[in-house]
């Protein structure tokens, strides 16, 4: 199979444990590891898929954590950076009116360098394009940029999920659009949530919204839709794949669980070009992403709560 190499955030969410209590008022907090992209790349090795995490965190105890975290799913760490920053930090709470709190120290995950040498690794195999952070400046806005041209010339399959946080674009959505654009243009496959896919496109209806989307130059739209399932569109066609009925208790991940749920099964073609040739395979290949996703729902915390491959073939 593919190597899948998730480029991208790794950092330390704080969760606040007191229940409807702001950031002022809450004095407990979990530990959690955290970043989309890093969480993909979990989802990918406890799949049994071979995933790789490139991104930079601090020479402190929390980065060493991190890397503890990863190395137990068997993430491929050869290429993460580490720095004299310190490791990012995001502390979040929900509050009593069931918004979510979230102050942000940005530190050690912006300071990813590019290393001209990595693209050889990138021949043939899969890159995913986890943003969140990485469209906010610095250096690792850089070498992202750097990677997805390498990811092209080395002919790898191209996956972005811009994971869109209100919170840290503070009402700049024009900015972070048009950031996101050559992103789309390049990838293969995009991974949105609903409230992204209508930001990007500017269209509220999916049918209208995949469309534009297909325009700027993806060819498969997965655009994830919580308790309703998944609504996946190419060229060809669209539809939308239900959910599989469980009892959510923690919905962080979710998203995550699915893009390297359906990265793991793609990694495992001897050609993508499969997947536009034959549209039941990738219907197929949703739904069992999905259940990745449902699966994920059900445990707390998001990298503990991936499945296995035995926890997938279990459900029905
Ligand atoms: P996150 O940002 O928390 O990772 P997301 O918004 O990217 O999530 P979701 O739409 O919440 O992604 O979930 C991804 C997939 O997981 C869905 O497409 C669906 O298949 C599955 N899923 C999510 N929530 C539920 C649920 N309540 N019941 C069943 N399946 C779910």
């Amino acid at each position: 199979s593919k190597k899948i190499y998730c480029i991208g955030e790794l950092l330390i969410d704080f969760v606040a444990e007191n229940q409807g209590a702001d950031l002022t008022k809450a004095s407990l907090f979990t530990k959690k590891a955290g970043g989309a992209p890093a969480n993909v790349a979990c989802a990918i090795s406890k799949l049994e898929g071979k995933s790789a995490f490139i991104g930079c965190v601090g020479e402190d105890p929390f980065g060493t954590y991190l890397i503890k975290t990863l190395e137990a799913c068997d993430v491929d760490l050869s290429l993460l950076q580490r720095s004299d920053t310190f490791t990012t930090l995001a502390f979040v709470s929900l509050a009593e009116n069931g918004e979510r709190d979230f102050v942000f120290s940005r530190g050690a995950d912006r300071e990813l360098t590019y290393d001209s040498s990595v693209k050889d690794n990138f021949r043939d195999q899969m890159v995913h394009l986890g943003a969140a952070t990485a469209l906010l400046g610095g250096p690792l806005e850089k070498t992202y940029g750097h990677y997805l041209f390498d990811a092209i010339t080395e002919n790898a399959f191209i996956s972005f999920d811009p994971n869109f946080r209100a919170d840290l674009w503070h009402g700049a959505e024009d900015l972070f659009i048009k950031k996101c654009m050559p992103y789309i243009e390049k990838s293969h496959l995009c991974k949105f949530s609903l409230e992204e896919a209508r930001m990007l496109s500017g269209k509220s209806d999916l049918v209208e919204a995949s469309k534009a989307l297909h325009e700027m130059g993806t060819g498969i739209i997965a655009i994830t839709l919580g308790s309703e399932g998944t609504w996946i569109s190419t060229n060809q066609t669209h539809r939308t794949i239900p959910s599989i009925p469980v009892e959510p208790v923690d919905t962080t991940g979710a998203g995550d669980a699915f893009i390297g749920c359906l990265l793991q099964q793609i990694s495992e073609l001897s050609s993508h070009s499969h997947l536009l040739e034959n549209d039941e395979l990738l219907m197929e290949m949703v739904l069992t992403a999905n259940k990745a996703g449902a699966i994920t729902t059900t445990g707390y915390g998001a990298i503990d709560s991936l499945p296995d491959k035995n926890q997938l073939n279990n459900l029905p």
